[in-house]
């Protein structure tokens, strides 16, 4: 269910705007059959006659791409504990392994191979009972799921609940939560990577904890009610879930009710050693032993749809364009990775990282395909709505000024919207490797990350595209520059 959809069933005005759009699907042809306005429709940049040479770079069929990944984690649903999708170590991530490197074999690529690591003991929940009791009635929650990592309880708990606000100090003068079950409403955190219960804002699940709570709920977001994996933090030990707004309004309302409203928790945990996680790479030679590598990471949550579908899209559309293209035409070899475990450390690219005086010696560049292309958010009521428009994303350039420039060229020209300043590190996959050889990146992080509602329907074809073209632009504009000229502190005269 798309969240217009879901807009829909909740008020009767909305629901008379969903019928307006119905009965206008006759005299047009660009909205769906849901009323909403078609992909097709959506605001694309022409392409100039130079830029023709990137025109078979086609959204809709990468849409098809992210489609097929999300498929991967839908064939790996678990109903049961929530905990499913492509998650590193899993059938799931390894299927999309398989399938990025079929990709690899189809389009005629060499040196296919996997690069195999060993993890960790893995975290897995592996069942849980979590139900609010008020005023002799029981309620589960659907949206409700044990936090990510959580320890789990030791039995059932049975507790009193107690609500705090957003859990900032203030919220919690006068309450005395030691022993209870404590209710925190978190809000996204600006930009939505982070949420404010979190330790960069209140810090109120550890709060909780050191004024002696037993167990927490984190009610996530201020609209919709998302089901998210998301941790309590480092130093968190006491067992905790996450739930949706909306369920978290339910528990809110019987609080303020004034009944006596307790909670009964049963976390079960299952650790699991000897899981492997792996890259997989292919490369297109070009006609030195210059290296470009372009890198998507293959594991997430639920459909993961943006994080990283979308990434894998992008990263395979690349492959394409430039197989097609004349040999002649690759100055330097493109070597594509789908990375491994991304979710749970990132061992794919820290192996680059720990190994860069060798397998990246001949790197002229880096480019990193993550979260590359989201709806941009309104809230809109009680749900969170779509528009038509791809989202800004923030950006990294480790690089000269000329390597800057060119990039940025490359979003102005093909409608990348990035936002107004740099970032001053690399997020995401590339976080640990990006400084040890020019690399570039765009990525946005927005509040469907890790939820249930990381679906294909958040992912516009227009920016898929565009960010495509926007990167093929990239390694042709930097295969004109010999390596020196990317390296950071070159200034645009040393080129
Ligand atoms: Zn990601």
């Amino acid at each position: 269910m798309t969240s217009a959809t879901r807009g829909m069933a909740i008020g009767t005005a909305m629901l008379v705007i969903g019928a307006a759009a119905g009965t206008a699907l006759a005299q047009t042809s660009r909205l769906d059959a849901d009323g909403n306005v078609r992909e097709d429709a959506y605001i694309r940049i022409p392409l100039s006659d130079a830029d023709q040479r990137y025109a078979a770079i086609d959204g809709a069929r990468m849409k098809d791409i992210v489609r097929e990944v999300a498929d991967i984690s839908l064939a790996n649903r678990d109903d049961r504990t929530k905990y499913w999708g492509r998650i590193a170590g899993t059938r799931g991530e390894e299927m999309a392994r398989e399938y990025v490197e079929r990709r690899f074999r189809e389009l005629g690529l060499t040196d296919i191979r996997d690069q195999e690591f060993d993890l960790p003991t893995q975290w897995f929940p592996a069942d849980h009972d979590i139900r609010v009791e008020a005023g002799g009635r029981t309620y589960r929650f659907d949206s409700m799921v044990p936090a990510l990592r959580s320890n789990p309880t030791d039995g059932t708990l049975d507790l009193e609940a107690v609500w705090v606000g957003t859990g900032s100090t203030a919220d919690f003068l006068g309450r005395d939560v030691a022993g209870k079950a404590v209710f925190i409403h978190s809000i996204p955190a600006p930009g939505s990577m982070g949420h404010s219960a979190g330790a960069s804002w209140e810090d109120a699940i550890s709060r909780a904890q050191d004024r002696g709570a037993a167990a927490v709920v984190v009610i996530y977001g201020i609209s919709d009610n998302f089901t998210i994996w998301q941790g309590l933090g480092r130093d968190v030990a006491i067992p905790g879930a996450f739930m949706g707004y909306e369920d978290g309004n339910t528990v809110k309302e019987l609080i303020g009710g004034g009944e006596q409203v307790r909670v009964s928790m049963r976390v079960d945990v299952d650790y699991r050693d000897g899981l492997k996680t792996a890259s997989v790479f292919g490369t297109l030679p070009g006609t030195t032993d210059e290296d470009i590598y372009v890198l998507a990471h293959l594991d997430g949550y639920f459909e993961a749809a943006l994080d990283n579908a979308s990434g894998i899209a992008v990263m395979l559309a690349l492959a394409e364009h430039f197989a097609a293209r004349p040999a002649e035409e690759r100055r330097r070899n493109l070597v594509f990775v789908g990375t491994a475990g991304h979710h749970v450390g990132s061992p794919g690219s820290r192996w680059m990282h720990d190994n860069r005086e060798t397998a990246l010696a001949d790197a002229a560049l880096m480019i990193n395909c993550e979260h590359v292309s989201v709806k941009q958010t309104v809230y809109w009521g009680p749900a969170m709505r779509m528009t038509d428009i791809p989202s800004p994303r923030r950006w990294w350039v480790n690089g000269s000024d000329r390597l800057v420039d060119l990039v940025l060229d490359a979003y102005r020209t093909f409608g990348v919207a990035v936002w107004d300043r740099m970032e001053d590190r690399a997020a995401g996959e590339m976080g640990s490797v990006a400084r040890d050889l020019p690399s570039v990146q765009i990525i946005r992080s927005p509040e469907i990350k890790h939820t249930d509602q990381d679906i294909p329907e958040w992912v516009p074809e227009a920016g898929l595209e565009a960010v495509a073209r926007a990167y093929a632009r990239i390694v042709d504009d930097v295969n004109e520059l010999d390596r020196e000229a990317l390296q950071p502190g070159q200034t645009t005269d040393g080129q």
